[in-house]
Order: C-alpha cells, then sequence, then structure tokens
C-alpha cells in the first residue's frame, strides 16, 4: 500500500471507531480531503483510492485544479477558505459546496453570479467560534438574520453550518455551540443538517458534537508544501 493508502485507511478507520463510540451513523459522515498547496497530482491519486470529496480553501487554486483535472469524472469540490464577493463567479464556476458563507455580501454575490433556473450550489453558513472578531465566520447573533437570507435566494441551497474550531480552547465545548448553532439554522431551513467540523486533529470531538462532514488534510496527505 502507498504511504498516502496507508493514512487514508488509518483515518477513516479512526473516524468509524469515533462513530461507533459516539452512536453516530459512519454512513452519514463525509470525509472531505484537503488537498490544499498540494500538486493536482494528489487528486488524482487520491481518486484512484476511492476519495470523492476534495477541499481547496484558496480560490485561484481551486480553480486551477479544477480546469487541471477536467477529466476527472465524480469528485465533489468543497470551498472552505475565505470567499471574497468579488471572485464569487470563479467560486460557483469551479465549487460544488461552498462552506464558507459568513456574510449576506457573500450570499448576495454567489445568487447573482448563478442563473435563475440553471444550477443550484450548495451553501453552508460559516459560524466564527472565537471571541476573535476578525476571524472568518458570522458571529452567533447574526446566524438567523443570515439563514433567512440566504433561504431566500433562487440559486443557493443552505445545507447546514460550518466551522473551524478555536486554536485557544477545548475543541468539545466549540462543537458543542456549533451543534447549538446548527439548531438554529435548522429552525429556519429544516432541511440544512449539515455541519462541516473536525479537522485532522480534533475530528473524534466533531463526530462526538454531530459533525457529518470532516475537512481533514494533514492526517491524510502527510505535511502540506509551504504555501505557494
Ligand atoms: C486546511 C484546512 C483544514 C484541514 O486542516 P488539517 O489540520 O490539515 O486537517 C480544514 N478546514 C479548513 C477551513 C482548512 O483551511
Amino acid at each position: 500500500m502507498s504511504e498516502l493508502h496507508t493514512r487514508l485507511a488509518e483515518v477513516d478507520e479512526n473516524i468509524a471507531s469515533a462513530a461507533r463510540r459516539f452512536h453516530r451513523d459512519p454512513a452519514e459522515i463525509t470525509r472531505i480531503v484537503v488537498t490544499k498547496f498540494h500538486p493536482a497530482q494528489l487528486i488524482t491519486d487520491l481518486s484512484a483510492l476511492g476519495v470523492r470529496d476534495v477541499g481547496e480553501n484558496r480560490q485561484q487554486e481551486l480553480s486551477q485544479k479544477r480546469e487541471e483535472l477536467a477529466g476527472l469524472e465524480g469528485m465533489r469540490w468543497h470551498f472552505i477558505g475565505q470567499a471574497q464577493s468579488n471572485k464569487a463567479r470563479q467560486i460557483r464556476a469551479a465549487a460544488d459546496v461552498v462552506h464558507s458563507v459568513d456574510r449576506e455580501k457573500i450570499a448576495t454575490a454567489l445568487e447573482a453570479a448563478g442563473e435563475p433556473g440553471g444550477s443550484i450550489l450548495d451553501v453552508l453558513l460559516q459560524v466564527n467560534l472565537t471571541n476573535d472578531l476578525g476571524r472568518g465566520g458570522a458571529e452567533p447573533d447574526d446566524i438567523e438574520k443570515l439563514a433567512t437570507v440566504i433561504a431566500g435566494m433562487s440559486t443557493l441551497r443552505l445545507r447546514g453550518v460550518m466551522a473551524v474550531a478555536p486554536l485557544d480552547e477545548d475543541p468539545a465545548p466549540a462543537f458543542e455551540r456549533l451543534a447549538g448553532y446548527s439548531g438554529l439554522v435548522r429552525g429556519v431551513v429544516a432541511g440544512a443538517t449539515w455541519i462541516s467540523a473536525g479537522m485532522s486533529h480534533d475530528f473524534a470531538e466533531a463526530i462526538a458534537h454531530g459533525a457529518t462532514h470532516l475537512r481533514i488534510g494533514s492526517a491524510i496527505t502527510g505535511t502540506r508544501p509551504a504555501r505557494g
């Protein structure tokens, strides 16, 4: 087995065992492999190993890789980085799911980049779990209003919430708060059940608190090359 295959299998086994431990059905958990800063070839290799969901955090890199791998079928591309409204058209063209809708301006820009009667873009409402207003994510007080705005858009489908655990806090209570915010969003859009949370070092805690989508990079891909 290649090293990549070994790490992927190990992570998947750890996901399955965390799911068993917390009485979750592993079938309702999607593992997204975060491939940022790695060459497009890694995505080809992952595809050969059966990976169907990859995540990128920069629009340019996402667009380039998607173009380079245009022949690769059956891959879902998740945009997990901070979204700039002036790049909404490019994000929309390259992503199947946008995890980082955290303000009205970006929702409006993504909606404007769509076509009435055209494809529907799956989006998640990103929540800031830190006290630092400068971090990405909507403030908890703004969640319901933003969810209502997104729900009124005709080319976006609100699927749930996304967050990154704070660096300076135990992830478990942060993910517990996120589960509560997920409830607020489901109060607006009942079907918005996705919870995107959990990275290489905290996915077990995320699974314990209801994560449906894990964004796992280095534990699967190995050390990331320096930011290009
Ligand atoms: C890079 C990144 C990840 C993956 O991080 P790892 O620690 O490598 O698993 C997950 N989510 C976001 C938003 C990221 O930018």
